[in-house]
Formats: structure tokens, sequence, C-alpha cells
């Protein structure tokens, strides 16, 4: 994607700006036990988006955003050096990063491989400015793991296309401007077949966002109606009825994402998490207990381990690769990570992880991010799907057999 090259000394030239913009514009991790789950949890009050909005805002201004991404569509056209750069001294700071996730992470890499130039022109830029937050409304109450078997109906009319149907489980869908939809075009062929993708206005008339409350208490995802709602003809991403690979290129994005963790703002390096639990393990005292550290010390193994595969990741999909099932392993292994680093927080904490008092927000940080890390591993695909690819693309097992592949989506019982 990008033909730049760089020199020693403009990576550090580059080194120094950003260290100099982290130091002057954004605050240190110390006080955030807990991660990225608290920030997903933060992300559903309007404060949290002000903030979110503006740092984004700042970044982009300082020519800090899409570092990798095209110019002409607003990002900067530096390189995967660049980037590496850039993770390395943001690393420890807080990145109030979560409204973009799926916008960076999964939308905008879509509008930029199957969007129109049109499309691209206007909307890219604004994504990587923070001006646009998207969401990717897939998942249905029928069609979740088998997202192929979706309902949601889009009729042409005209040069119009009418929606109806529902969606579920979608993330940010009650603060996004903008979603990217799948939906069902043609009954009459095999399920893979049937389906477009379009952009749409998520405050159209006929749309309905209702939140979801979450075991955590948080409500970060949502359903939403769609009740002849329409849109131009300009929305439509890639062909009619060819929206499954445009969709399949999200998901792929989406894992890569998630397992990188990155959500397309460059972070995932280093070994945060591991930082976080022998801080804590420090100050409980159970840093001497060699179980302790023998623990320790496998989370940081896999910790390094998934952030190197997250940097080979980002850079072969820099260098115009299309994401492979190496999304999916580090997608499996993040959220086999993500709930062993809860547990052994859950351990240290003893009795303080069950019930902490007012002013404890280092127990309240890590208690919410053990409830969210069960969502985190299904988000994006669950981890039996994730073995499913994994044995079938990576190890060239036989495919699970699919009966209804084949048949007229009109002629499947279950639809
Ligand atoms: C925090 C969170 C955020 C989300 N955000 C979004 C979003 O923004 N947009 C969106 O569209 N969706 C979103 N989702 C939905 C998510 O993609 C789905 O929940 C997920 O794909 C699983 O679908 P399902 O819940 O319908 O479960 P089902 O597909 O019904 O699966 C139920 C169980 O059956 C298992 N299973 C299903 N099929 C197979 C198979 N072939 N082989 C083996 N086991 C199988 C599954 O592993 C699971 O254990 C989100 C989910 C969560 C938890």
């Amino acid at each position: 994607m990008t033909t730049a090259i760089e020199t020693p000394a403009e990576l550090e030239e580059f080194r120094v700006k950003v260290r100099d913009w982290f130091s002057s514009n954004a605050q240190r991790e110390d006080a955030q036990a807990g991660g990225e789950a608290g920030e997903v949890e933060a992300g559903e009050t309007e404060d949290f988006l002000v903030v979110a909005r503006n740092f984004q805002n700042k970044l982009y201004d300082s020519g800090l955003s899409g570092l990798a991404w095209p110019k002409e569509y607003g990002g900067q056209s530096l390189t995967m050096n660049h980037q590496r750069v850039f993770n390395e001294e943001a690393s420890g700071y807080v990145m109030p990063s979560t409204p973009f996730m799926v916008t960076l992470g999964m939308c905008a890499p879509t509008i930029l491989q199957y969007g129109t130039e049109e499309q691209r022109k206007r909307h890219i830029g604004p994504m990587l400015r923070g001006d646009e937050i998207w969401c990717q409304l897939f998942s249905e109450p029928g069609a979740g793991s088998d997202v192929a078997g979706l309902t949601t109906k889009a009729v042409r009319d005209g040069d119009e296309w009418v929606i109806n149907g529902q969606k579920v489980w979608t993330s940010g869908a009650h603060y996004s401007n903008f979603g990217l939809i799948v939906t069902r075009t043609n009954p009459d062929v095999p399920k893979h077949k049937g389906i477009t993708m379009f952009i749409v206005d998520m405050k159209a008339p006929g749309v309905t966002v209702r939140p979801l409350r979450q075991m955590s208490g948080a409500s970060g995802f949502n359903e939403v109606f769609f009740d002849n709602v329409r849109l131009p003809a300009t929305a439509l991403v890639g062909e009619v009825d060819q929206g499954w690979t445009a969709a399949i290129g999200t998901l792929m994005n989406e894992r890569v994402s998630i397992g990188a963790g990155g959500g397309g703002l460059g972070r995932g390096t280093g070994t945060v998490q591991f930082d976080r639990l022998a801080e804590l393990a420090t100050h409980t005292g159970a840093i001497t207990d060699p179980v302790t550290r023998n623990e320790l010390a496998t989370i940081w193994v896999k910790e390094r381990t998934l952030a190197i595969l997250g940097d080979r990741m980002r850079a072969s999909l820099k260098s115009g690769n299309a994401p492979g099932p190496e999304g999916s392993i580090a997608k499996l292994a993040g959220s086999e990570l993500g709930s062993r680093v809860a547990d052994m927080a859950m351990d240290l904490l003893a009795e303080s992880g069950q019930a902490w008092t007012n002013d404890d927000e280092e127990s309240l940080r890590w208690a919410t991010n053990l409830l969210g890390s069960p969502g985190g591993a299904i988000a994006g695909g669950t981890p039996e799907i994730m073995r499913n690819i994994l044995g079938e693309r990576s190890l060239g097992l036989p495919k699970e057999p699919q009966l209804d592949r084949d048949m007229p989506f009109k002629e499947i019982r279950a639809n």
C-alpha cells in the first residue's frame, strides 16, 4: 500500500516528534490498571467520547494519525517503521481509542479496499481525524457465527434501496455516525452469493438503536432496527450480491485488529499486561512467590509473542497483502491471554477482587476487566470458529460439512 522508504535519521527525527507530542498531549498509564477493558466501559459515556474525539483530532492535526495510510485519503503515506516507532513511543500512555476501534480497525480498511473513490475521499479523512465514528452491522439474532445466514433485506426501489430487518450486538451504534451493513438482496441464490454491503447513515429516518446491558453493567453494544430505511445508490459498497467478499475482508481486519490489539491505531506492542500484573503482584507482596513468578513469566512470553505476531501482521497488511488466517490465530491467542490475565489479577487481589472499597479504583478496573473478557473472546468470532478457521486454512484439515452451502437461501429451513 505504501512505497515510501525512510532513513535512520528520518526515523529518529520522527521518534523525537512522537515522544514530544505524547509528553505534552497524553497522560501516563500508571493509573489505568485493567487497561483497555476499562476504556471500553468508559467508552459509553458522553464525556469519554468528547475526550476521545479531541485526542484523535489532535493526533490527526499533528500528522500522527493514519501513518501508513495513503496521503490522498488523509493519511501520511509513511512506512511501517514509522508505525513501529509510534507504537513504541505510545506504549505506556493512555490512548482513549476505544470508540475508534471499529471505525479504523474494520470499516476504514473495508472502504479503502471495496469502496468507491468518492466514498474513500468522503469518509476516510474524517474517520482518521475522529470526526466520523462507524459501527459494524453484521450480526443478527439468527446469524452470528454463521453471518451469511442473515435475513435483513435490501430491496431496490428506483435509484434507492430500502432496508428492513434487525441487527444485534452492534458495538458503538448509539454514538456512531455511519455503519457498514450487510443485507440480503437475492434469496434465490446460495446464502453467500446474495449479500450486499451498504453504508448506512445511523441518523436516517427508520433507524432505531436500543442499548443492551452487559453483565459488567455497561452498555457498549446495541440492537438496531431498520424500518423502511432508504439509502441512496451511492451507499452501495462493492457490487450488488457480492457483499460477502467485502464482509469477509471486514471480519479478517477485525480479527487482525482485535488480535494485534491494534484497533487501527497502532497499539499492542510491549508487555503492558505483564507490567500491570507485576506491579499488582509487587503491591500485594506476591511477587516473591515462585508460582506467581512462573505465571508472570508465562504471561510475558505469551504477550511478547502476540505483539511480535501483531507487528508481522501489520507489516504484511501495509505491504498490500490481504489479512489471512494469522488474524484468527492472534484473535484466539489474544482472548486466551486476556482471560489468563484477568484470572491472575483476581488471584492476586483475593477478596478485594470481589468486594472493594469506593476509593479502590484498581480493584474496580480489574473486576471490570474480568467481566469484559468473555465478551472479548466472542466478539469478532468465537474461539470455536477461530479454531475451525485455523484447522481448515492453516492446518489443511477437511472443511466442516455445510449442507446448506449450495442451496438457494430461500430453501434453507432455518430462514
Ligand atoms: C463484546 C461484543 C461486541 C460485538 N460487537 C459486534 C459488532 O459491533 N457488530 C456485529 O455485527 N457483531 C458484534 N458482536 C457479535 C459477535 O460477532 C457474535 O456474538 C459472534 O459472532 C457469535 O455469534 P452468536 O452470538 O450469534 O453466537 P452463535 O453463532 O449462535 O454461537 C453459539 C455457540 O455455538 C458455537 N458455534 C457456532 N457455530 C459453530 C461451528 N460451526 N462450530 C463450532 N461451534 C460453533 C459458538 O462458538 C458459540 O459457542 C459482538 C459480540 C460481543 C460479545
